[in-house]
């Protein structure tokens, strides 16, 4: 069982045991088993945690839309801005939430182009929009959180933020399922593959599926969900070396270097024909992919990484292999599929605590001003796995701030 104390949840400590051979009779409290308590758990802590909780900081950092970049995402197209921590009250039905991590995802650059999409744009002076992991620092009335609640949300990129409850998700944290699961496989991405594939890939067992943007967050997954479907996977990722990983540690079929001058020979002559190709680059790959359909392929349009900082996109040539090949090329959002976010997570956490998918984070240390100097590296490749800042440790307040 984890198991989490009152007081240790609100340290880096984090999720701990109880020791081996002890069972817990209270805070911080153990004893053997049938026995009295006798061990308690680090004194200083309660102490350390006091100080600690009581030290409010006088102001916080948020991340605000500077700029609209015309191509590239430039040094100016955010700026930071201090605000007064005493702002942030938490009203009713409210919280204020402590970030510990942001999620960085490439949607992040089309959430600031003004253009009409799925979501509106963030407009210059908004707090840049962006999913993270964070702990309640404090609880309005009527709230049903309380402090210490580990959640996640889209507060934006903000070292602290007021939420509401319902906008806020209370994490589960089983053995086996770590935090940053939510912002990975128990989060947008892992359910960007897991319906991008069973729902618009159709996917089935013994068929041949490519998955492009393959070392990166949803890619990682679609790969894992691939295989444990029964299908033959090949991956196309930016180099050798995620190549090799590819290979070695997610167990794909072959993975094909998109950098290589060998590429398209590459794919004509370990791939053939496939069944689905899940699209995370669009551009040439995809153009290309067109001309590698079997009767009946379906291409899964989940995102186009090459084209977001194109000011004209490419368009397709080879699209008429659609024709020929009765094949459907559909792209999706994956905030559409909410209603059955619950069949999809009870897979993912299945497949996370069995081990049959295999988590991969790139860490960004340095506090929230990182953000978006990182943001970049997801259209330059930077990042193998999931891409994610740690903005801060664990709570530094707790309530009545
Ligand atoms: P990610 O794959 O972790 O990071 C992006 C990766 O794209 C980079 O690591 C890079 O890897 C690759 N890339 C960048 N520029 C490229 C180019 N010009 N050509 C080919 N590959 C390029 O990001 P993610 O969060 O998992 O998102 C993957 C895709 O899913 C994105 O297109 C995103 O917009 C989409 N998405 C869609 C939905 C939806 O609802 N439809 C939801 C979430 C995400 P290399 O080193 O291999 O180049």
């Amino acid at each position: 069982m984890n198991y989490l104390c009152d007081f240790c949840k609100l340290l880096p400590l984090g999720n701990h045991q109880p020791p081996t051979g002890l069972q817990e009779t209270g805070n911080h409290a153990y004893a053997p088993e049938g026995g009295e308590a006798k061990y308690t758990h680090f004194f200083f802590l309660p102490t350390l945690s006091f100080l600690l909780c009581t030290m409010a900081p006088s102001s916080y950092k948020r991340i605000v839309l500077n700029s609209r970049p015309v191509a590239d995402i430039e040094p100016d197209t955010f700026r930071t801005e201090v605000a007064p921590f005493s702002q942030l009250k938490a009203g009713e039905g409210q919280v204020v939430v402590q970030c510990t991590y942001l999620s960085l995802d490439p949607a992040m650059r089309g959430y600031i182009r003004d253009v009409r999409s799925y979501l509106p744009p963030v407009q210059i002076g908004e707090v840049m929009r962006a999913a993270g992991l964070g702990v309640v620092v404090q609880a309005g009335p009527g709230s049903k959180l309380k402090v210490g609640d580990y959640v996640s949300g889209a507060w934006g990129m903000q070292e602290y933020a007021v939420a509401k409850d319902k906008h806020l998700e209370k994490l589960e944290l089983p053995a086996g399922i770590e935090p940053l699961d939510y912002l990975n496989v128990l989060g947008s991405s892992g359910l960007t593959a897991y319906f991008g594939l069973k729902d618009i890939g159709q996917l089935k067992a013994g068929e041949k599926l490519v998955v492009s943007g393959a070392a990166g967050s949803v890619g990682t997954i679609a790969c894992q969900l691939g295989k444990a479907a029964g299908a033959k996977v090949y991956a196309i990722a930016g180099g050798p070396e995620k190549c090799k990983w590819l290979e070695q540690e997610i167990g794909v079929e072959k993975a094909l270097d998109y950098k290589s001058p060998s590429f398209f020979a590459d794919v004509k002559k370990h791939v053939g024909y496939l069944d689905v190709y899940f699209d995370n680059v669009g551009g040439d790959i995809l153009d290309f992919m067109l001309t590698r359909l079997n009767k009946d392929a379906r291409i899964v349009l989940c995102g186009a990484i090459s084209q977001y900082n194109a000011v004209k996109p490419n368009g397709l040539k080879a699209y008429m292999n659609l024709i020929s090949q009765r094949a459907t090329l559909r792209g999706f959002i994956v905030m559409d599929y909410e209603d059955r976010y619950p069949e999809a997570l009870a897979a993912l956490r299945k497949g996370l605590v069995s081990g049959s998918i295999k988590r991969k984070f790139h860490l960004v240390e340095g506090g929230i001003e990182e953000a978006p100097k990182a943001l970049p590296m997801l259209f330059s490749g930077g990042n193998t796995g999931k891409l994610v800042v740690r903005v801060s440790n664990e709570p530094s307040v707790r309530a009545k701030l």
